[in-house]
């Protein structure tokens, strides 16, 4: 048995069998097969060896026709070094001698192989670049048959990476794909509000985690404290069984909420909106009783299709979701691209530092068609229901203006082109720069609403990247600048009259939603397994109860000391809320 702790990003536990995803740019995890196994190995090798032979093969005969016989030479090297024994004995030797598996034994061989070369003099040392692009063909031969297995999976797996995309998360079957846990990551990274969203438990940041887990594991994945057990014994499985029932029956208990309003114990009523990706979630949302949406990710569609999407593409989404809300409210968010979410997948020279790169709407503004395509969408779709929009990232008022200077070109389009639209749509912004923050009340006159990230937020505030393992003990939505900055951002609104909501991660963490309460928030918009927890927040406390905590937390000078007092708090409140375990998190 083997307990390793990681960062808890999605609740719930799950116990299942292991699927290793592995990633062919990075080091490639020893892992043993079983004797018997052994010469299903040195066949995977043998294909994907000879698969690639043939995809070269291809490839010459390509670039013979376009660009003649002496450009071509370069494969045949490649094709007869794929066929060379001296490269490929050494694998197959070390899968009988050490019984390892294809890609560890190809990625060892490969590495030698680039080593022996570098060590050459000068001529040779470019054939370690050749070796290395030889080296990825071959392992995503093996490694990719891992996602097409993933893809056709037939039984219910945990799968375990070293990372994994926001893309790849959004690919999973549900149906089989009950839980995960990675290496590298963190709380507020896509690939972990996406596990939320698909309702899986996940913890990421787990060091360790990919070589120490093999195929076929069995496994534990603690989604609410951030612990992953591989090969757990008796006793450990008996004690999370128990936990297992001791969390249904408290999930069963918040269901008799759903058809309660959320209002707090003195009669405020707090509106609680859902956060989405993807239409379907809308049913989740108001299944669980949320009010309409407050922030819908659209650049979900770019994450799962295989093409960039179309107006119709995105016309089609939004009308689905229009129509499952039925009247309700829906927030659509212009897509915020970037950082981690897609072009540096595909970016042939990725950004040194994405996070502050060409995200967002800065993305957005200079990708005028693909923006324009999206806006006329949301234009179409606004004469069907109640939809406004919102532009991420907004760090100037020239921003929010540029953006909104388009949208009225999309309009004018529009009109003349006599397709209806809500003309009077309102146009709102993410505050989640600290930049947007502090210029709030310069914003509140020309935003129509503003919507709080603090997922980004406290990325910025903080200088911590919201998705890097290493510091995310430093991530905390609870420090006192952060709060700082949403307490000023709620009172520019409402010095303004105009409405404001949090949609980030910690809207949807009942120790922060007495903070935000107590703040002046009266809206907030959380992912759909979460909103019955809020409600029950909700109705637990006072207005009045809430704001003499926020009065406390606004004293304190570190986020230590809050996170610590929001938790005491919300213990003394709910005590039933948290499992009867320890208290450790
Ligand atoms: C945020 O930053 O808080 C937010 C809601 O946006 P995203 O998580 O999509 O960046
Ligand atoms: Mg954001």
């Amino acid at each position: 048995m083997e307990t390793l702790k990681g960062i808890p990003v999605s609740p719930g536990v799950m116990v299942g069998r292991v699927f290793v995803l592995d990633d062919p740019r990075r080091r490639v995890p020893r892992r043993t097969v079983a004797p018997a196994g052994v010469p299903a190995e040195h066949s995977r090798l043998d294909n994907a060896l000879a698969q690639s032979v043939n995809e070269i093969a291809a490839l010459a005969e390509q670039t013979s026709k376009d660009m003649g016989a002496e450009a071509a030479k370069i494969f045949a090297f490649h094709a007869g070094m794929l066929q060379d024994a001296t490269l490929t004995r050494p694998m197959h030797a070390m899968i009988d001698k050490e019984r390892v598996s294809a890609e560890y034994a190809a990625w060892v061989g490969f590495r030698e192989a680039a080593s022996r070369f570098a060590a050459m003099p000068d001529v040779f040392k470019t054939k370690v670049d050749d070796v290395r692009d030889l080296s990825l063909r071959v392992l995503r031969h093996l490694l990719g048959e891992q996602q097409s297995r993933l893809a056709t999976l037939d039984h219910r797996a945990v799968v375990v990476a070293r990372d994994l995309t926001p893309s790849q998360c959004a690919a999973f079957d549900r149906r089989h794909v009950i839980a995960f846990a990675t290496d590298l990551g963190g709380k507020t990274s896509h690939t972990a509000i996406f596990a939320r969203a698909l309702g899986i438990p996940a913890v990421v940041g787990v060091p360790g985690l990919s070589d120490a887990a093999s195929d076929g594991n069995d496994i534990i994945i603690d989604g609410d404290r951030g612990v992953v057990i591989i090969s757990p014994d008796a006793p450990t499985l008996a004690e999370y069984t128990g936990y297992i029932e001791h969390r249904k029956t408290y999930e069963l208990s918040l269901d008799e909420l759903r058809g309660l309003p959320s209002v707090t114990r003195d009669g405020q009523p707090i509106t609680i909106l859902g956060n989405i990706e993807f239409p379907e979630e809308i049913n989740a949302i108001l299944e669980e009783g949320g009010e309409g949406v407050g922030l819908y990710r659209t650049e979900f569609l770019f994450l799962t299709g295989d093409h960039e999407p179309t107006e119709e593409d995105h016309f089609t989404a939004y009308k689905r979701a229009i129509d499952l809300l039925q009247g309700r409210i829906l927030t659509i968010r212009t897509v915020d691209l970037g950082a981690d979410k897609y072009t540096q997948e595909r970016a042939e020279n990725p950004e040194r530092n994405p996070a502050l790169g060409l995200r967002s709407i800065r993305y957005c503004l200079q990708s005028l068609p693909m923006f324009k395509r999206q806006l006329r969408a949301i234009l179409r779709a606004s004469a069907y229901g109640q939809v406004k929009v919102m532009f991420p990232l907004i760090t100037s008022t020239n921003e929010f203006r540029q953006g909104k200077y388009i949208l009225n070109d999309v309009m004018e389009d529009l009109y003349e082109e006599g397709i209806p639209f809500d003309m009077g749509i309102e146009v709102g912004m993410m505050v989640e720069v600290p930049s947007a923050a502090l210029m709030a009340d310069a914003f509140a006159r020309e935003a129509a609403f503003f919507s709080i990230g603090t997922n980004d937020l406290v990325q910025y505030t903080l200088a911590v990247d919201r998705i890097n393992e290493r510091v995310a003990n430093l991530y905390n939505p609870a420090h006192p600048a952060v709060i700082k900055l949403i307490k000023d951002t709620i009172r520019a609104a409402r010095r303004h009259k105009i409405p404001v909501s949090v949609c980030g991660e910690s809207a949807g963490e009942i120790d922060y939603d007495m903070l935000l309460i107590g703040l002046g928030l009266r809206t907030l918009s959380v992912t759909a397994s979460s909103i019955p927890h809020v409600k029950r927040l909700v109705r637990s406390v006072t207005v009045a109860q809430c704001e003499q905590l926020a009065r406390k937390a606004c004293s304190l000078d570190s986020d230590l000391a809050v996170t610590a007092f929001l938790r005491d708090q919300v213990r003394k409140i709910l005590p039933e809320a948290f499992d009867g375990r320890s208290a450790e998190t």
